[in-house]
Order: structure tokens, then sequence, then C-alpha cells
């Protein structure tokens, strides 16, 4: 198959800059510098238009959870084309890919989340959730319960619902958002946030944001509490161990729905299939995309309780479905990517060996002269670069400038590491060897040097 594989990369650099608009991009920087254009993968590894070979620390964007290049996943796509490549869920039809997966997720996923609202990716399904909580509390005869609470610096993607329900400031800033009856606290981010309080301490203090938020709003008025386990694009945030149990207890305390968004903690990234296991956390919903299908197709989900299920499926007609809601095809290959994560135990596999490993040489970088806090959950690390790591100092002027200095020196010693401001940022395929982490590693140690250097 041709598609312009032959032009070389200048002429797709150009065609791309002319005619493709990129999300999260600068337009007049991508015209004058051009695209890295990637042609194919296998494993871990990428190799883009001119052969150089690179290592994705970030899946692609924190979702090929198997890796690249599985052949089975491809051939589950042939065959679901070929006997039948799309029909629609809505108005009571259905198909057997759709309902297998249901009954893989249902089997896979925590407590009695058993029931699966489909779309096409992480920002439609939290889309999702919002109209779906408020439709629930409705439907239970308290209209007055719709306001979302959610935290600032969290991601929930870019729809205008999901935007809304994130707290990326700079998203805020494009377009009107956030839409009224979402409010935000703040994020547990005890390296740059917690002053002089303990880990400990800082992470009860900003649980006790979301208790506060409920009273300044008035519990009979919110409907829900939506949160990513682990913060993802926010900088791989890891809260103090004493956030999440204190979540857990105002949510019951005060009767609203807790909404954990695992579009990256899902299947696998945190060392358990989903972030609320390794958090011992019981969410009425999970948020998932990405690691469904291992970003082989876009497909996302939300998943249910029985309680919540229940009350949408005795309230009349659910108004909201999405043309590809349970796509055949993404359905088929997100249920062959879930047999290859449980028959070759690839997430047990991670949990015992590769995790460890790499949880150990990640705290070595702490030890680097440009590096402050290291953190990771699983197979998602952060790590945040400072000009003083004793007073946990940020770089004074133009934030993120080191940031994105240090993205550039990964990229050009054959590395994928993101940056989020100052933070940099890695969730490699779960499938990565140790030789591979000692690849990684080399070449991070390697990028951070250069930024050093080029500091001084
Ligand atoms: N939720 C979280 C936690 C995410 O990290 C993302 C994407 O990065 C989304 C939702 C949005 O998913 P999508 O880009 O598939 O719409």
């Amino acid at each position: 198959m041709t598609i312009l594989h032959n032009l070389p990369t200048q002429d797709l650099q150009a065609l791309d800059a002319a005619h493709h608009m990129h999300p999260f991009t600068d337009g007049a920087e991508l015209a004058a510098k051009g695209a890295r254009v990637i042609t194919r993968a296998k494993g871990v590894m990428l190799q883009d238009s001119e052969g150089v070979d690179i290592l994705d620390g970030m899946a692609g964007l924190w979702c090929v959870n198997i890796g690249y290049g599985r052949e089975e996943l491809a051939n589950a796509a042939h065959a679901q084309m070929q006997q039948l490549p799309y029909y629609n869920t809505f108005f009571q039809t259905s198909h057997p890919p759709v309902i297998a997966l249901s009954q893989k997720l249902a089997e896979l996923a925590p407590g009695d989340l058993n029931h699966v609202f489909y779309a096409s990716g992480g920002s439609e399904a939290n889309d999702t959730n919002l109209r779906l909580v408020r439709h629930y509390w409705a439907t239970k005869g308290k209209p007055d319960k719709k306001v979302i609470i959610a935290r600032k610096n969290g991601y929930h993607g870019s729809t205008v619902g999901a935007a809304s329900l994130g707290g990326m400031s700079g998203m805020h800033a494009q377009g009107g958002l956030p839409i009224p009856d979402i409010v935000h606290i703040d994020q547990p981010y005890w390296w740059g946030e917690g002053g002089d309080m303990s880990p400990e301490e800082f992470g009860l203090a900003r649980a006790r944001q979301l208790e506060a938020m409920i009273h300044e709003v008035g519990p009979d008025n919110v409907a829900a509490f939506i949160a990513e386990p682990v913060q993802g694009a926010g900088g791989v945030i890891v809260a103090p161990d004493t956030y999440w149990p204190e979540i857990q207890r105002i949510c019951d305390d005060y009767d609203i729905l807790l909404i954990a968004d695992e579009v990256i903690t899902g299947f696998g990234r945190t060392g358990n299939w989903f972030g609320s296991q390794t958090y011992d956390i019981r969410p009425d919903i999970i948020t998932t995309a990405k690691g469904l299908s291992s970003g082989y197709m876009p497909i996302g989900a939300s998943i249910l309780s029985d309680e919540v299920a229940q009350v949408i499926d005795h309230g009349g007609d659910f108004n909201h479905g999405y043309t590809y809601s349970g796509h055949p095809v993404a359905c088929a290959v997100a249920l062959e990517n879930l047999r290859i994560l449980q028959e070759e135990q690839i997430i047990e596999k991670a949990a015992a060996d590769t995790i460890p490993y790499l949880t150990e040489k990640w705290a070595q970088l702490a030890d680097h002269p440009l590096v402050g806090e290291t953190v990771n959950k699983g197979l998602m690390a952060g790590l945040a670069l400072t000009p003083d790591k004793a007073a946990r100092a940020k770089f004074a002027s133009d934030p993120g400038t080191v940031g994105f200095r240090c993205r550039e020196r990964c990229f050009a010693n054959g590395l994928i590491m993101r940056h989020v401001g100052d933070r940099m940022i890695i969730a490699p395929p779960l499938i990565i060897s140790r030789d591979e982490i000692d690849t990684l590693f080399e070449r991070a140690v390697q990028s951070l040097d250069e930024t050093l250097s080029g500091l001084k």
C-alpha cells in the first residue's frame, strides 16, 4: 500500500503544513520547522521518514499499551470489516462484537461496574458522563443536583464538555469555557504547591477542598466529582497517600457520584487493570479509552455501576449517542487487545518485573542536578526540572522553556519524552523490556545533561 510513501520528507512536510491542522500545535512554528513524520513502528520503537529509530517513551499518547505491530489486531479488524464493517447500536439494535466486548469489560472492571456506554474516545465518553450523571439525578427526582466538581490542571479531553470538566487554564482561555455548573478545586500536587506541609497533611488538605466546595455549592446541588486517579496530561501528578481515601469518604458522606477518569490509568498503566484498584477507590463510573484498544482503533467507553445503569435504564430514552457508539470494528479490535493483555499476562508481568525496575531507576534520576521530585505509579512517571532542588523552586522566567529544550534534546537523542511545562513525563508501552528501559534511561540522562549544559 502506498500512501505518499515515496515522497521525500521535505515534500511531506510542505503538504502537511499546507493542509493539515494539528491538535495542540503552534501552526506558525510547524510551518517553519516542519512536522516529524512517523512512518512505521514495532514494539516500543518508532521510525521516521528519514529512517531514524526513536524509542517511544509515551506509547503514542499514553495508549499503545501492548506495543506496536501486533498482527492479531490487524487481522481482527480485517475479519470484522469483511463480516460487518458498520452497524449502529441505536434504537434497540446490537451486534456480536459490542455484546462480547461489553461482557468482557464487565468481567474486568472492578466492583459492580457492569454496564458500558460507548464513544469514539475519552472526550466523548466524558461528555456522556456529564449528561448521564445529571440525567441520573433528575430521574431520581433531584434535578438540582447538576454541578460537577473537577480539578484544576486535570485533563478530561477536548470537546466543549470534557474541556470544561478539565482544569487546564490554557484551554479555558479559548472558546469561552468552562460551561456553567462545573467548578474546580486545587490539585494534589505536593512538590509544586505543598509549601511547608508534609505530603500527608497536604493530601488531606487538598481532599478536604472537595468537602468545602460541596458546602459552598450546597450538597443538594452537586451531582458528581470527576478526577484522574493519577493526573496524566497535567504532568503525572501522583497524589499523596492520604488523598484518595479521604475523597472516597467525602463522596460517600455527601451522596455524590465518583467518576474515575481512567482514560490513561485503565488497562494496566498503574500496574493493575484499573487505577481505581491501585488506589482502592469505588467509582460509580469509570471513563476509558486509549489502552482499551491500545490505540489501534478509536474507541472510548463509560463503564457504569449496577445502580447508575438501573436508574438510567428506568428513566425512559437517554437522548444521547454517537454514530460510532460500539463500532463493530473498534469493538473487535479492542476485544483482541484485551485477549492479548489477559492471555499474555502483560500487566502482571509488568507489575512483577519492569515496574519495580523502572521505579528504582526513575528514583535515581533525582540525583541529577537539574531534577527535583521524581514520581511514578506503575509505568507512568514524571520528574520536575528545577534550578534549586532544596527549595523546590520553579524556573522564574518563561515557564516551560527548559522542559521544551529537554524534550528537543530527547528527540535528537532518539527518545520521545514529553514535557508539561518544566516537568518531563514518560508512559512507555507496557511490554517495554528491561533492556529497553536501560536504553530509555541512557537517552534521558544524556538529554538532561545536555539541557543542563545549555543553561550554563
Ligand atoms: N481523559 C483523560 C484522563 C485523558 O488523558 C484524555 C486524553 O489524553 C482524555 C480524557 C481525552 O481522550 P481523547 O483524546 O481520546 O478524547
